[in-house]
């Protein structure tokens, strides 16, 4: 039994969670106060595992936090919507110590990663990786888009000995929202141009619906008008489909995956944009790495954080 812990910007989550991927305690949540400074934000953390752990036998504890986390020595580096107003002005976090500030509260190991690369971790040990897919990507549709990888040993030359989640250099890597699909196409909330994240995001599918004559608020508004059979709402689907493939293809290339799952709440609109993801999936990717793929739902759209932070616990055991 292991503890899953999933950070946000508003709420801190967490539960316990068997070795099976099933949560078998209580699901606890309280406020993050992710804007009130570090300490605030450390307390609340340590208060939720503690809920989470009352009763429970565990050994272990996974967190899974946005942004760009140094899991080796248990920095936050930046997370988003994390931080401190000082003098008026908020300040995001940066290089904020975790781990060791946790560790003095909690005496059992403890283990943070990036939520959407663990996400990618929970997908492959519980959801469509079967525990077994040579390589699985992850791309998580949501205000954003995140993404994370994990490898198994058969995808690399070198003699990786379990499935892995590639972190890169610092624990950076696997920002597949961040590939450009546009040259000196739209602004990306990363400041940079024609970014996945710029179309596939919230805000990019927004204005893509508008481009088709559609106001609406959010991404579930556009799916309910598809499904009342407005064409241009169903259009505007598509051509979130053609972009998102369009990256998925580039993906492809550069990993070759055996699985890429979409998960997120936006995943929800699958059926109207998967035709035209795979189909220019298919034209931006080498055709024998495509033959062998498969683009599917992901089966942990509940839950992903607590569940992929559980299985980085589960990993260290
Ligand atoms: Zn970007």
């Amino acid at each position: 039994m292991v503890i899953g812990v999933d950070l946000g910007g508003t709420n801190v989550r967490a539960a316990a969670v068997s070795a099976a991927g099933e949560i078998v305690g209580p699901r606890i949540e309280n406020p993050s106060h992710a804007r009130e400074g570090a300490d605030a934000c450390l307390a609340a953390v340590v208060r939720t595992i503690l809920e989470a752990m009352t009763g429970i036998d565990a050994e272990s504890i996974g967190i899974a936090i946005p942004g760009h986390i140094d899991a080796i020595k248990g920095v936050v580096h930046w997370a988003p919507n994390f931080g401190e107003t000082v003098e008026g002005d908020f300040r995001n976090w940066e290089d904020v110590t975790f781990t060791p500030v946790l560790a003095k509260q909690i005496d059992l190991p403890i283990t943070i990663g990036n939520d959407a690369n663990l996400a990618a971790l929970g997908e492959y040990r519980f959801g469509s990786g079967k525990e077994c897919a040579n390589g699985l990507i992850l791309l998580t549709l949501g205000t954003g888009v995140g993404s994370g990888i994990v490898l198994s040993p058969a995808c690399l030359q070198g003699g990786l000995t379990r499935p892995s989640v590639l972190i890169g250099n610092k624990g950076g890597a696997a920002e597949l929202g961040h590939l450009t699909i546009v040259k000196d196409g739209e602004t990306c909330t990363c400041g940079s141009q024609g970014h996945l994240e710029a179309y596939c995001g919230t805000e990019g599918l927004l204005k893509i619906a508008a481009a088709h004559g559609i106001v609406c608020e959010s991404p579930l508004q556009l799916f309910e008008e598809a499904q009342t059979g407005n064409e241009s709402a169903i259009a505007a689907w598509e051509v979130y489909g053609g972009y998102l493939g369009t990256a998925i293809g580039s993906a492809i290339n550069a990993f070759a995956p055996e699985i890429v799952a979409i998960g997120g709440q936006v995943a929800n609109a699958w059926q109207y944009f998967l035709p035209e993801a795979t189909l220019a999936a298919s034209q931006a990717s080498i055709p024998s790495l495509f033959e062998s793929v498969r683009i599917v739902q992901a089966e942990q759209l509940e839950d992903a954080g607590i569940l992929g932070a559980a299985a980085l616990a589960l990993g260290e055991l």
